[in-house]
């Protein structure tokens, strides 16, 4: 079977790294021929709006995916025309806009912060008097990793901020004071079978995730009901999408008087940095799980195999040889030339329990923050 994929980088490698062993060959559609995909499968080097390198990459194609969510919306209508493009372009449609994802979490029954949609920075000031500050102003589109945010504190500080994303349309969103931060990272299967890998507790910094934990801890007694409640929130999203294949979604944890509680922030249509643990962590791994979805294969078993955690390779990598010394560390690297705030790779360690966890965490921190 052959899997085309819209998008070349480490995401689409790790696809093939898990493709691969069932048989599938892959072919990738990336502007750059040293992708970091290129080394595991042919490379249709292109623009994603070209509709003769996408005829290329779908030409004798069995199925088709996508490794990241800004596939502009042309391609995936040129995709689906002509052949079966999974997830659909709708996934596609509603992670694209910050707005529209908010309006569909809160249509599927999901909770969501206060938000309204902010267009000119008269709009702006009173997005600001109804949703109140400390709240974030977000770029409706193509923000990532934190970038095209602004953090408002105070209302006078509203102009500079609109200067800061750009002076596009935004998302004006209430400030979560949140106590962590989780995601749900689970594949819905053709027949809508559905297969979701326990919660990881996630760490950011600077806007980019840096460390992925599982199981997500014991600082609330109440983890696992609202485990259950986070996969519940991300299976509604699933079904209410017809999503086929994997995604992500991302909450905030707020603890009250009443206990804890979850706040969608945002999903991705596709395989997640919070799922990369499930290569070694999990049964079946993330990547492996999309790939057996989108070829309509059944679903493997996406419990934890043992407590992981997955540290994120940003602007350098360290020795090597310094983090494989560590024990049940794993590297992955994705073949991609340093630059600050770039991910080159990331690190997997599991544990036979959670306390053994703790401490090599802690020197895989020590060697990656140098
Ligand atoms: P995002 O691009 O929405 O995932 O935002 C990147 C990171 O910024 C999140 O993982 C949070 O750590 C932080 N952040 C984003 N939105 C909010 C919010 N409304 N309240 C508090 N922190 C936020």
């Amino acid at each position: 079977m052959l899997i085309a994929v819209i998008g070349g980088g480490q995401l689409g490698r790790m696809l093939a790294l898990a493709g691969i062993p069932l048989g599938m060959r892959f072919r990738f559609l990336d502007p750059s021929p040293d992708c970091p995909a290129a080394a595991v499968g042919e490379t249709v080097v292109g623009a994603y709006d070209d509709p003769a390198a996408l005829s290329r990459l779908i030409d004798g194609a069995d199925r088709v995916t996508y490794e990241f969510e800004n596939v502009p919306a042309a391609a995936a209508e040129f995709v689906a025309q002509r052949t079966m493009l999974s997830p659909s372009g709708q996934s596609l449609t509603i992670a694209q806009d910050r707005i529209a994802e908010k309006d569909f979490f809160k249509a599927a029954g999901v909770p969501v912060q206060a938000y309204r949609g902010v267009a000119s920075e008269a709009e702006l000031a009173e997005a600001l008097r109804e949703v109140g500050v400390p709240g974030v102003l977000k770029t409706r589109r193509l923000g990532y990793d934190g970038k095209g945010q602004a953090v408002i504190r105070d209302p006078a500080a509203a102009s500079v901020a609109w200067q800061a994303v750009g002076r596009v349309p935004c998302i004006y969103e209430a400030f979560v004071p949140f106590e962590r931060e989780i995601s749900v990272v689970a594949t819905r299967g053709q027949g809508g079978e559905f297969a979701a890998h326990p919660p990881t507790q996630n760490e950011h910094r600077g806007g980019i995730l840096r460390l992925s934990t599982v199981p997500t801890g014991d600082a609330f007694t109440d983890d696992r009901e609202l485990a259950r409640a986070a996969i519940t929130a991300t299976r509604m999203i699933a079904e209410r999408l017809q999503h086929v294949g994997t995604l992500a979604v991302e909450f905030f944890v707020t603890k009250g008087p009443s206990g804890a509680s979850l706040v969608a922030n945002e999903m991705a249509p596709r395989v997640h940095n919070s799922g990369h643990w499930t290569i070694e962590g999990a049964f079946t791994s993330q990547f492996e799980n999309h790939v057996r979805a989108v070829a309509g294969l059944p679903l493997g078993d996406p419990a934890e195999r043992s407590p992981a955690a997955m540290l994120n390779l940003i602007g350098t990598v360290p020795p090597i040889g310094d983090l494989l010394r560590v024990p049940g560390a794993r590297l992955h690297l994705y073949g991609k030339a340093p630059k600050p705030g770039r991910k080159l790779g990331h690190v997997t360690v599991t544990a036979a329990d959670a306390d053994a966890l703790g401490p090599l965490v802690a020197r895989l921190r020590r060697i990656i923050d140098g």
